[in-house]
């Protein structure tokens, strides 16, 4: 039997003290549910679509319930999952009133013929699928509504980043399954005060998540409109095959940061089932399962 691994983040940004405590729960609990799971022969699409789904559901993060709100304060989601086996994926983006687009982006993967599902089609698609469809105040916590109310008049804010990502907590989830497979998946409510449709990295192949056997997997969380450019998630990938993991890990946010000034961590495993992670921020919260099983979650401080 391969070993299997799981690592699973809960954003990287400048995560206040007093929301610290909540961030390492939720990551230890996503990868304490699943990891057991793991091992006992889930194959590792299914953990990453678990344990992303348990951060979903978790209120601290920007995913799912908690989600930031946009310019028109409403709450739209992004997802994506990936498989290293087959280099199949599926993807939504700006979908609304869905708790968990993981599962949906799953949907799209192993139901359509396609990849990529957004805005109203892909609203269109969760219905057809019998996707539960929740009510604005079911994803809708008192900490954003109050953040969207401070920020919503001020001409100061903004989501572009001179130092620091706006508040976020992008989650995602890597692992590996006993027979080798890798598996990715990156799921946002996007950042602050965004405009009504825009699609940050998360939901694009290769720039919030990449899954390919032959290299490795990754998931990032940052700020999107650097993200993307680097197409963070394949980069990181790509750096695998002559690197050792945290080698890889960290020379990809090197990388985000010297060409397009970009913020933003990353989380991945390697094909030997060895993990990496790094970030640029201020902190990044993490967790995964050391090689006992035993869960390590963590606030990891670094400097800008
Ligand atoms: N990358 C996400 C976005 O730009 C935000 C985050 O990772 O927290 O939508």
């Amino acid at each position: 039997m391969n070993k299997v691994s799981l690592i699973v983040h809960g954003g990287a940004w400048n995560i206040p003290e007093e929301l610290e405590a909540d961030h390492v729960k939720g990551v230890h609990q996503a990868v304490a549910e699943v990891f057991p799971r793991l091992r006992d022969s889930l194959p590792a699409l299914d953990a990453v679509e678990a344990a992303v789904r348990i951060l979903e559901d978790d209120p601290t993060f920007d995913a799912g319930r908690g989600s930031r709100l946009n310019a028109r304060g409403e709450i739209e989601l992004d997802a994506i999952i990936m498989d290293g086996a087959s280099l199949n994926l599926g993807a939504v983006a700006a979908i609304q009133s869905v708790l968990r687009p993981i599962t949906v982006a799953r949907m799209v993967m192993e139901r359509t013929e396609h990849c990529f599902l957004v805005g109203t089609g892909a609203q269109a698609f969760t219905r057809e699928m019998d996707v539960p469809q929740q009510e604005a105040s079911e994803l809708l916590t008192p900490r954003e509504l109050a953040l969207y109310q401070e920020i919503q008049n001020d001409p100061s804010f903004t989501t572009r980043q001179p130092f620091e990502p706006s508040p976020t907590g992008t989650v995602g989830a890597v692992a590996m399954d006993q027979w080798g497979n890798l598996a990715a998946a990156t799921s946002t409510g996007g950042t602050p005060r965004k405009l009504p449709g825009r699609v940050g990295d998360s939901p694009l192949v290769g720039a919030g998540a990449y899954a390919d056997n032959a290299c490795g997997a990754a998931s990032a969380t940052g700020w999107g409109e650097a993200i993307m450019k680097v197409l963070l998630s394949k980069t990181a990938c790509d750096l695998l095959k002559d690197h050792p993991a945290m080698v890889a890990a960290q020379m990809a946010v090197d990388f985000l940061r010297r060409r397009v000034q970009g913020l933003g961590g990353i989380i991945l495993i390697n094909p030997l089932g060895n993990y990496g992670f790094a970030h640029n921020t201020t902190k990044m919260a993490f967790a995964y399962a050391d090689s006992s099983g035993q869960v390590v979650a963590r606030i990891h401080a670094g400097q800008v």
